[in-house]
């Protein structure tokens, strides 16, 4: 008998007897040796309406640019009125002041009520976790673009499940949960990104593993990078806004 068959062996007879004599001793066990009760999950307080939970950092609220700045570090140059900001094409990206890694992250965002371009062109911005992937942000209600580039995509790697969003000058919600690529000391990568996202309250990105920083051409490579880096919403030249913007550091 060589090792693999006494292997296979074990496996077939002795696994199933063994399991068999767990199940058989259950009826013993005390149900209170498998509570945990130590340590207590933290108390939030949850958010309502467009209020942020308590433990949230308010990225934006509507009434001031201070977590914000344009990539070389000059205050934003994008309008802000209403309780939003509004992307103003030409002016650049803007980026959080702080870093993130791995977030759960709360968006609105609006495409124009008036409706101007086609596919890429029309209500394009977009969100860039880590400054490097981007969940696209789109008009792509009744405009045809490739499916990999419409709203709820991974831009250029992953279609979103279904399209659930609105018309265009409606606010729509993002809730993302975005966990960090991992990287070894020599630069490897250990842990791909990944991201889960909910367009409106419906599932588009499930546990989406991404596989690496957002590229307009070409497929993407990971390279390593910090653990924590800057939020970024894209200029795309179309006037997109956003609002209520909170996120969860995990
Ligand atoms: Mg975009």
């Amino acid at each position: 008998m060589n090792q693999l068959t006494t292997t296979l062996l074990l496996l077939v007879v002795i696994c199933p007897m063994w399991l068999s004599a767990q199940n058989w001793d259950r009826e013993k066990q005390d149900p209170v040796a498998t509570e945990v009760w130590a340590p207590r999950p933290p108390k939030v307080t949850p958010g309502t309406g467009t209020a942020a939970p308590s433990d949230a950092i308010v990225l934006f609220d509507g009434t001031s640019f201070n977590n914000w700045e344009h990539a070389d570090g000059s205050p934003v140059k994008w309008k802000l009125e209403d309780g939003a900001m509004t992307v103003v094409g030409g002016t650049s990206a803007i980026q959080t002041k702080m870093g993130f890694g791995s977030v759960q992250l709360h968006v609105e965002w609006r495409s124009p009520a008036e409706v101007k371009g086609e596919g890429q062109g029309r209500g394009n911005s977009g969100i860039f976790l880590m400054g490097k992937y981007e969940l696209q942000v789109l008009d792509s209600y009744e405009s045809q673009t490739y499916a990999n580039g419409q709203a709820g995509s991974i831009y250029k790697q992953s279609p979103p499940l279904v399209n659930p969003t609105k018309g265009p000058g409606e606010w729509q919600t993002y809730d993302i949960i975005f966990m960090a690529p991992v990287f070894g000391e020599r630069g490897q990568l250990l842990i791909p990104g990944s991201i889960t996202v909910l367009l409106n309250g419906v599932l588009v990105q499930n546990h989406h593993i991404i596989v690496g920083p957002t590229e307009y051409k070409g497929f993407p490579q990971y390279l390593a990078h910090p653990t924590r880096l800057p939020l970024a919403l894209q200029d795309h030249g179309n006037p997109v806004s956003f609002r209520n913007i909170w996120v969860r550091e995990l």
